[in-house]
């Protein structure tokens, strides 16, 4: 059998919430800070990274200290200015309402060397940026080339909101809302008060930086009062980016972990060979035998189910991972069966798949529309008819052994197995959202079409479900042994790294 891989262990480095860390309310898990946070209008790729493309394009594209120097001769404009004309929203909307005095002094600022005049003339290709005319004016560009690299540079910068050059624009805002006079700061200990102004004002060199760094980003998303957000601008520019830029696929194939090989065809043919030989060995009679059936059925299925995964292709297929799901469930069925091992369960888990097949026999045989291709009519009734009349038999509409699968396998000690093969899997065969997502979607490598999802040419390989299955087949083979001794094959080789 394959020794276990050890997981590196991260806890140290987690950034997220622990299951247990979760609140039930009823059948919901909710995570810790939902209960504390106010998502609106706190999308910073959506809303807010458009409102400050023009930062956004000099502090990726001059020297930091050059960018940061302008931002800081913006803030000392608002701080110079009369209380009353004041004022502190310097994004694109921001500035767009300013008066036309105003906003040609800041943009004279914001374009007053050459160097600067040519990264922000990318902005005049975004049709409906506000201001258009008086950011032309000031750039003193009548027209640019068709060249969108400076901007998709920029935004491939900023999408995620943490990265330092975001951290800088972020720092932006928060230093004119200073300047204005709308920052409230005020700790119960006035040295910390203090601490936090000069951290503003003198970033990023006061203040120890990772902590400065949080501290702007949490200050940057709390509403400013009467801000100017919610004009359509930042959906103008996705919506114009995506209409005039390509997709370009990133081509996420992720590699598995490790490539394991997990059996081959060779020995599984042998073991499933030596299976059959053992299931006659230890048959006692030509009667129904409930338990020897359904042992050795278990155990042939799956290993059935892990020859098809050997199939070229198939082992990174979609379709292998409801496989895999289908073995495990094997092996949760006849771990739960063998432990309880009663002559009346393990009659009742035959009687109840028999009474599916006739239920399912009776409702096509009795339909008005076309029996379905995979099915053959005549085998459903042979085997709803085998152990006896169907006339006699019972339909069970609920679960062969009155629970659950989980249940299942709490009961009997496997619930890991459970945790680790079922759901994800069941993802795959219920075609859930993540699954679809993960083998059918690409995502697109252009940051102005914010790392949205375009379809693949082909299903991505998925990581390889055989080491898995192998490992499933084992442990099912193990209790094959245990109830009818002694089966000692098994189908998973040594590890071997290719
Ligand atoms: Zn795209």
């Amino acid at each position: 059998m394959a020794k276990k891989k050890k997981r590196q262990k991260k806890s140290q480095q987690k950034n997220y919430s622990k299951i247990s860390a979760h609140k039930r309310q009823g059948k919901k898990l909710i995570p810790p800070l939902v209960d504390n946070f106010d998502f609106t209008n706190s999308s910073w790729i959506d809303d807010r990274l458009p409102e400050m493309l023009w930062a956004i394009l000099l502090v990726t594209h001059l020297p930091r200290e050059d960018a940061l120097n302008v931002f800081r001769k913006v803030a000392k404009y608002i701080e110079d200015l009369p209380s009353e004309d004041k004022f502190y929203d310097v994004t694109h909307t921001g500035l767009s309402k300013l008066s036309s005095e105003r906003l040609d002094d800041v943009l004279a600022i914001i374009t007053d060397q050459q160097e600067q005049k040519e990264v922000l003339a990318s902005l005049l290709l975004l049709d409906e940026l506000p201001g258009q005319e008086a950011w032309a004016k000031a750039l003193n560009v009548d027209r640019i080339d068709d060249d969108w690299n400076l901007l998709m540079e920029s935004v491939g910068h900023t999408l995620w909101h943490q990265t330092q050059e975001s951290t800088d624009c972020r720092w932006l805002k928060v230093l004119c809302r200073m300047m204005a006079g709308k920052l409230q700061i005020a700790f119960e200990n006035p040295e910390d008060s203090r601490q936090r102004v000069n951290e503003i004002l003198y970033y990023p060199d006061c203040g120890d930086p990772s902590h400065v760094r949080a501290s702007i980003r949490a200050t940057e998303i709390t509403p400013a009062p009467l801000s100017s957000n919610q004009t359509g601008w930042a959906a103008k520019f996705w919506s114009e980016c995506l209409a005039k830029t390509p997709c370009f696929p990133i081509n996420t194939n992720f590699p598995s972990r490790e490539i394991l090989t997990g059996t081959t065809r060779e020995r599984l043919s042998k073991v499933y060979n030596l299976l059959i030989e053992h299931t006659h060995h230890t048959r006692t009679t030509s009667g129904v035998d409930a338990r020897h059936d359904a042992v050795f059925g278990l155990g042939l299925y799956s290993l059935s189910l892990l020859q098809e995964l050997l199939q070229v292709g198939s082992c990174n297929s979609i379709s292998s991972r409801t496989t895999l799901r289908t073995i495990a469930e094997s092996f949760i069925t006849l771990a739960y069966l063998a432990k309880k091992d009663d002559a009346e369960l393990w009659q009742k888990y035959r009687v109840y798949g028999t009474g599916q097949v006739k239920k399912v026999f009776l409702k096509l045989d009795d339909s008005q529309t076309e029996i379905p291709h995979f099915v053959d009519l005549t085998t459903l009734e042979q085997l709803a008819n085998e152990d006896m009349w169907q006339e006699f038999q019972t339909i069970d509409l609920g679960h062969w052994a009155d629970t659950n699968l989980r249940k299942m396998s709490e009961e009997v000690g496997v619930k890991d197995v459970y945790d680790r093969f079922n759901d994800w899997t069941a993802t795959f065969s219920h075609g859930h959202w993540p699954a679809i997502r993960d083998a059918v979607f690409d995502t697109c490598g252009n940051p102005l079409h914010r790392l949205h999802r375009i379809p693949r040419q082909s299903p991505r390989a998925l990581p390889d479900v055989v080491p898995d299955a192998c490992q499933l087949v084992d442990q099912i083979l193990e209790i094959v042994s245990q109830l009818y001794p002694h089966f000692q094959d098994r189908v998973t080789l040594e590890e071997r790294h290719l």
